[in-house]
Formats: structure tokens, C-alpha cells, sequence
């Protein structure tokens, strides 16, 4: 089988979820109107979000101003190509290849190649054992699978503030057997779990994990990566590069967006800053944001996902490996790798890291955190790891001033209602989008477009020149 992650996690417990309707996302470039309102809109940010409600908006007639911090479009979509081969170092999957899927609806019309990940190549390594056998991996699997049944059993009657952690620690206290099995599960969960949502078990409520939705099909990946989506995307669009948003004003009758540029007069603005952004409170609002807005962003996680990409000569792991993880005493830091040979036969391996230890390698050099990562691949494949690496890239999303980290997720104490009240527009002046406003698809791409449309739609609506054509079904609102 090869469902794709979030997917397997449900299907430990074969839930269905009454959001799950077949819905139709609107593609960017289709209009809604043909009549410009002479409505000046300024968007905020040029990522996913930022970029749909652009379009949706151009599309429905109006007058549309991108402004965006960096001196390039994508935001978390970020596509590197130094190492001779696509590599993305934010996003890099769409997560359901279902037609549904408004990602998959653009890999259709743009003409784009995408090949799923294959879970079920996921080799595990001990470092004191080697490779595991067969037999070994699938009681990994089993006992995994058999702690998810009792997660969401506990999930149902959980408090809103009880975390993942809670819920583990006497469960992961009881295991006995075989240390490599129990390594194992530990790997597992953590891999699941917490690399999936880049988050550690205490930062992840129990109530409201994974009931986020999901899209069916496989993960894949875009051949050439999201750059491919984000070079339509961007097309015919007013994009103003470098220009860093400090305060939106809509305390007179206009509304005034001031960059480092200088100020923007328009309608209406459409705020897609990260979360990690506004939880640092440094763009002004003026009036003040509400204080249920301020208390949901404080009380949404923001989970950090850092890849430390290393390029080598030849390749030296099993071909069609899609994953390889590394079973050691702890988890705490980093635990797995995933080659690029089955997209692209190159020898590139990306080693993903989440929550407190992703935070922490930001505090160390390149080079400490390249040897960090050769030193596990040698607990796993020995000598056949070479002493030089043709190439590199690590990444550091929390420090970065237009990230804050790499994406949301529903700590202990916050639920959906928090993104649902971060989505609510103020004075029908300003409205939010990103992915942390979309209830229902946290934390991804195809969340952060649905959330773009749904701020346009809005925007029409309020001027009454909506069309309830483009409400989607995946709308949270
Ligand atoms: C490492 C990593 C791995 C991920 N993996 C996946 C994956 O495999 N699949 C998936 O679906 N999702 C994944 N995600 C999440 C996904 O990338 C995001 O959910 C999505 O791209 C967010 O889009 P957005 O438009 O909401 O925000 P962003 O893309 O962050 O866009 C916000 C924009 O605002 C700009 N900005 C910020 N501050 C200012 C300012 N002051 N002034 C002007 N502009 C500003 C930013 O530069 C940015 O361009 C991953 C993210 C990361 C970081």
C-alpha cells in the first residue's frame, strides 16, 4: 500500500470525516468578471496565499498590488537549484494527488510531471544493530499502529490543554521486548507524528491531532519543483519585491499599507504573513488587532522544519529508498533522510529535522550541522559514506524574518476555532489568508491557496461583486 501520510495516521483507525466532500477549487486564472471595479487591493505577501488571491482577485476585475519582504515569490515554496537538481527546501510534496486537490488541478492544466513518494521504502537502521530485518520492521509497525488505535481512543475524551506527550509517556514507559523494536516505535511515532507536523509531541494538542483534514491519494512530488507552480502563478501580477510591510492602517477612511518603500493607498489589504510573523508583533495594526485575533496567535503553534541537504558524488543507499531512518537511543534529534534518486537519480539525500532540535541547529555553523548529519548516515551505511560532499544546503526557517518558522500546527490548549478567528476579516478592510487561517488543511500548500481564494471571494462579496460559483466546499468559512 502506499497511502500518503497523514492518511496511514487515519487509517489506523479507519476514520471517515464528514469533510469529506467533493469539493471544486477554482483555478487561479479563471474569472469571475470581466468588469474592473477601479478597487484598489494590496496583497501581502507573494506565497501561495498571497499569490491566489492575487489572482483571484486580477481575474474578478480589480486593481491588485503584491508586496512581498523578499526579492522572490513562493514564500514557504522555495525551490533550490544549486546542487544541479531541484531541491525544495520548503514544501515539497503535495500531499494527495486526489483531482481534487486544487495543487493537483494546476499540475494538470501547467503541464507538470509529479512522481509519489512510496512510503513502504522505508529502510530502518539500528546503530548498534545495522539493518533490520523484515520481521523486525513490520513488529515496528504493528506495535506503531496498535499505540495510534489507543491515541485516538484517548483523543475523544481528551482536554483541550493535554498534549501528545501526556498521552505517550506511559504508553512508551510500558513497551518491553526487544530495545530494537522499542527504538523502532519510538522512531516511528516521532517520524509520523512529529516531523509531520515539525512539532514535538508537548507541543501538539491530543484533541485536535490529525483531525485536520486530508486529500486522498498519494504524496508526490513536482518534477522540477514548486517553482514550477510558483512561475504561473506569479504571471501578469504587480509584484513590489523588497518591500517590507511595517504597519496597516485602516483608522481613516482609506486604507494605508506602509512598507519600507513607502505607503500604499488602497480598499483593502490581504494580510498573508506567516504566523510565526504576527506572533512577533511587529507589524502594527492600526486600530490594534482584537484581542481574540492576538489570543488565537499566541495560542497556535508554529512548528520548524529544517532540511540539511547534502550532495554526493555517487549514491550509496538503496535505489528506490524513499526514506531512511536512523534508530538510536533518543529521538531528540535528527532521525531521518530522504534521497532524491527516486525523483531524479541524483545523489542528493535531504535529512529533515523538526521542532526543538530543527530550532537548534540554527544556533550551530553549516558545517557542525553537515558533519551531525554524516555522522548518522555513517551509523548507517559505514565506511561507504564518503569523507567529502560534493554540495550543500541547510536551511534555517525560524530565523528568518518572513517565516518565523515553517508551519502551524494545533498545540495543547489551542483548536480550529483559533484559525477560524485569525481567518475573520476586520471592518471588511482587512482580511487574512495563509495557511494558518485555514482550519481545515493546516499547515500546506493546497490549505494556503484555499485559504487565498477564500479571502478574494470575500473581497467580492463585500463589494458585492461575489460570485458564489468560486465557495468551495474546502472553504473553512
Ligand atoms: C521546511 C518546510 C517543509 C514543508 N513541507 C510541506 C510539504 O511537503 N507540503 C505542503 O503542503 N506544505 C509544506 N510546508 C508548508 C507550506 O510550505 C506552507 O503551508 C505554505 O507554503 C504557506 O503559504 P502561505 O502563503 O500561507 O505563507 P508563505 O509562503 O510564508 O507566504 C507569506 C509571504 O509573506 C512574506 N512576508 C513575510 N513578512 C513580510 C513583511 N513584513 N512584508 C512583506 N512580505 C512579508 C513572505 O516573504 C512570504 O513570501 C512546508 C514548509 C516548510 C517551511
Amino acid at each position: 500500500m502506499n497511502r500518503n501520510r497523514r492518511q496511514a495516521l487515519k487509517a489506523a483507525l479507519l476514520l471517515t470525516s464528514p469533510w469529506l466532500t467533493a469539493g471544486r477549487a477554482i483555478r487561479a486564472d479563471e474569472s469571475t468578471s470581466s468588469v474592473k471595479t477601479g478597487q484598489t487591493v494590496v496583497v501581502i505577501g507573494a506565497g501561495m496565499a498571497g499569490l491566489a488571491a492575487a489572482q483571484r482577485l486580477q481575474a474578478g476585475g480589480y486593481n491588485v498590488i503584491v508586496v512581498e519582504g523578499r526579492h522572490r515569490a513562493g514564500g514557504r515554496m522555495w525551490t533550490d537549484y544549486s546542487l544541479g537538481t531541484a531541491v525544495d527546501l520548503g514544501a515539497a510534496w503535495i500531499h494527495g494527488d486526489a483531482a481534487r486537490n486544487p495543487l493537483m488541478k494546476m499540475v494538470k492544466q501547467y503541464d507538470l510531471l509529479t512522481k509519489a513518494t512510496d512510503w513502504d521504502e522505508t529502510w530502518l537502521y539500528d546503530d548498534s544493530y545495522g539493518e533490520l530485518e523484515d520481521e523486525t520492521y513490520d513488529t515496528i509497525i504493528r506495535k506503531s499502529e496498535q499505540i495510534i488505535e489507543r491515541l485516538y481512543e484517548e483523543q475523544s475524551t481528551a482536554p483541550i490543554g493535554r498534549s501528545m506527550a501526556d498521552a505517550l509517556a506511559p504508553i512508551l514507559k510500558g513497551l518491553s521486548g526487544d530495545p530494537i523494536v522499542q527504538r523502532g516505535v519510538r522512531w516511528w511515532l516521532a517520524s509520523l507524528i512529529e516531523v509531520e507536523y515539525a512539532a514535538n509531541f508537548d507541543q501538539l494538542s491530543l484533541k485536535y491531532w490529525n483531525v485536520d483534514e486530508a486529500y486522498d491519494g498519494h504524496d508526490v512530488i513536482i518534477k522540477g519543483g514548486y517553482q514550477k507552480i510558483v512561475e504561473r502563478l506569479v504571471q501578469g501580477l504587480d509584484i513590489r519585491y523588497g518591500h517590507v510591510v511595517r504597519q496597516i492602517d485602516i483608522s481613516q477612511s482609506g486604507s494605508l499599507v506602509t512598507t519600507d518603500q513607502g505607503v500604499i493607498e488602497c480598499g483593502q489589504a490581504v494580510v498573508t504573513l506567516p504566523l510565526g510573523v504576527l506572533k512577533q508583533g511587529k507589524i502594527k495594526f492600526n486600530p490594534k488587532l482584537p484581542d481574540e485575533k492576538v489570543a488565537s496567535i499566541e495560542r497556535i503553534g508554529m512548528g520548524v522544519m529544517n532540511k540539511v541537504v547534502l550532495e554526493f558524488k555517487d549514491r550509496f543507499w538503496p535505489e528506490d529508498a524513499s526514506c531512511l531512518g536512523l534508530l538510536k537511543k533518543s529521538t531528540d534529534d535528527l532521525t531521518e533522510f530522504m534521497p532524491m534518486t527516486p525523483y531524479t537519480g541524483k545523489a542528493v539525500i535531504v535529512g529533515f529535522t523538526r521542532g526543538r532540535h530543527a530550532k537548534s541547529i540554527e544556533t550551530m555553523s553549516n558545517e557542525d550541522v553537515i558533519q551531525a548529519a554524516l555522522s548518522d548516515l555513517r551509523s548507517m551505511f559505514g565506511s561507504r559514506v564518503p569523507q567529502n560532499i560534493a554540495g550543500s544546503v541547510v536551511t534555517r526557517w525560524h530565523s528568518d524574518e518572513f517565516s518565523r518558522g515553517s508551519y502551524s500546527c494545533i498545540s495543547p490548549g489551542s483548536s480550529f476555532s483559533d484559525y477560524k478567528t485569525l481567518a475573520r476579516p476586520i471592518d471588511n478592510r482587512i482580511f487574512f489568508a495563509g495557511e494558518a487561517t485555514h482550519a481545515k488543511y493546516l499547515g500546506t500548500v493546497h490549505g494556503a491557496y484555499l485559504s487565498g481564494e477564500r479571502a478574494a471571494n470575500e473581497i467580492m462579496q463585500s463589494m458585492g461583486s461575489g460570485n458564489n460559483t468560486t465557495e468551495t466546499s474546502d472553504s473553512n468559512r
